[in-house]
């Protein structure tokens, strides 16, 4: 496991250091910020919808490396996608950490996501071990589905 794991600690300062959509959009027709108390992170989100799909999208913040790295993370994984399959990302994420999602409503849970839906996003796994760290990790998509639902 050794040196998975540094691999993935490599792909998490990767992404911190030169994160992926950084910014805000000047034609974002969805905005929305999320913090983390816990840790100090914050994260702001623009999208631009095109009816029911993720256009585009940045996020700006400041915070630890595994919130941030999350943000550029997540932007990767949700650009161009339907709000469906933003949904199902986002559901599939969160139950890696054992986190439900809310608006499942005591469905069964969603369907593991493939490696290839996990992406980098597999780099973060190691962050169930410290469950402080959870919230830090999924802060990103949280601001994402709150952004979604407005
Ligand atoms: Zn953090």
């Amino acid at each position: 496991m050794g040196s998975l794991d540094e691999l993935y600690r490599e792909i998490i300062l990767e992404h911190f250091k030169s994160p992926h959509h950084k910014g805000s959009l000047a034609n974002a027709n969805r905005t929305g910020e999320g913090m983390n108390p816990l840790c100090g992170d914050d994260v702001q989100i623009s999208l631009l919808m095109n009816g029911d799909t993720i256009q585009d999208i940045r996020f700006d913040g400041h915070g630890c490396a595994i919130s941030q790295a999350a943000a550029s993370m997540m932007t990767d994984a949700v650009k161009g996608k339907s709000v469906e399959a933003v949904l199902r990302l986002a559901r599939g994420f969160k139950a890696v950490f054992g986190v439900k999602d809310d608006s499942t409503n005591g469905q069964k849970a969603p369907p593991p996501l493939t490696e290839e839906e996990m992406g980098d996003r597999a780099a973060l796994e190691g962050v169930k071990k410290f469950p402080v760290r959870i919230k830090c990790a999924i802060l990103s998509w949280n601001t994402l589905l709150e952004t979604l639902n407005k």
